[in-house]
């Protein structure tokens, strides 16, 4: 199967998606975001040329080298964490950055963001299941990180993000996607610009769509499984 033939599966998957939520929310879109990290810059071409508007890279180093060469306009997303000392370079590279969880990282991004002179777009990524092996903060630390964040110039909140479990059974994320919609719309009700829910991977973008995700980050299922060297 070719690029554009899988992102045409995954797109109409998404629709299909769309169609089984349960909320008053069935016809907010959902934006796709194709992940390209571990693949050539010839990848993202075919996919945008296919017609995707947004891509997703999880390390700024790999990003950098790759959109040097790229030739083409697209929205550029940092998924994956970032430490504080490549925020200089992220904020020159990325338009959403997807993975803001302490307030030393936003007050790094903040700073860099003021020094080029940029307002930069981030979301809070949530650990909603706590787990050790993954970043994000912890739901009860949230409110506090919006505030910090509010105080910070150079630094707009747009959202949250979330990386589900990777359990073996898919349909056990689904309780955590519909919690995290909850308080998505909590938040949402009391800001402005607070728009995207960045949820859902190849293996649960179905059931995210489902359960409210407005963003999706798919990888695997459009460019097939990554070579690690
Ligand atoms: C790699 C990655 C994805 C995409 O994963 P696939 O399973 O290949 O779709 C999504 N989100 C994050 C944060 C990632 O690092």
């Amino acid at each position: 199967m070719s690029v554009v033939e899988n992102l045409q599966i995954v797109l109409e998957e998404i629709e299909q998606a769309k169609n089984n939520r349960t909320t008053s929310k069935k016809n907010e879109p959902v934006i796709l975001i194709a992940v390209t990290k571990n693949h050539g810059v010839e990848m993202m071409r075919e996919a945008i040329d296919g017609g995707v508007k947004d891509i997703g890279e999880n390390r700024v180093q790999e990003a950098a080298e790759k959109f040097k060469t790229l030739d083409r306009e697209v929205t550029r997303h940092l998924i994956g964490h970032l430490q504080t000392n490549k925020a200089k370079q992220a904020v020159r590279l990325f338009d959403l950055i997807h993975s803001v969880d302490s307030e030393h990282l936003a007050e790094a991004i903040d700073k860099a963001a003021g020094s080029v002179g940029k307002i930069q777009d981030v979301l809070i990524q949530v650990n909603l299941a706590k787990e050790d092996s993954k970043s994000g903060v912890y739901e009860e630390n949230l409110q506090s990180l919006i505030e910090k964040i509010d105080a910070l110039k150079n630094i707009r909140l747009r959202g949250l993000m979330l990386i589900a479990p990777n359990y073996s059974d898919v349909e056990n994320c689904r309780p955590l996607f519909r919690r995290m919609r909850e308080i998505f719309d909590d938040i949402n009700k009391t800001r402005n610009g607070f728009d995207f829910l960045s949820m859902g991977m190849s293996h649960d973008y179905k059931i995210a769509v489902e359960e409210g995700a407005n963003v999706v980050r798919v990888g695997t299922a459009i460019f097939g499984a990554r070579n690690y060297f």
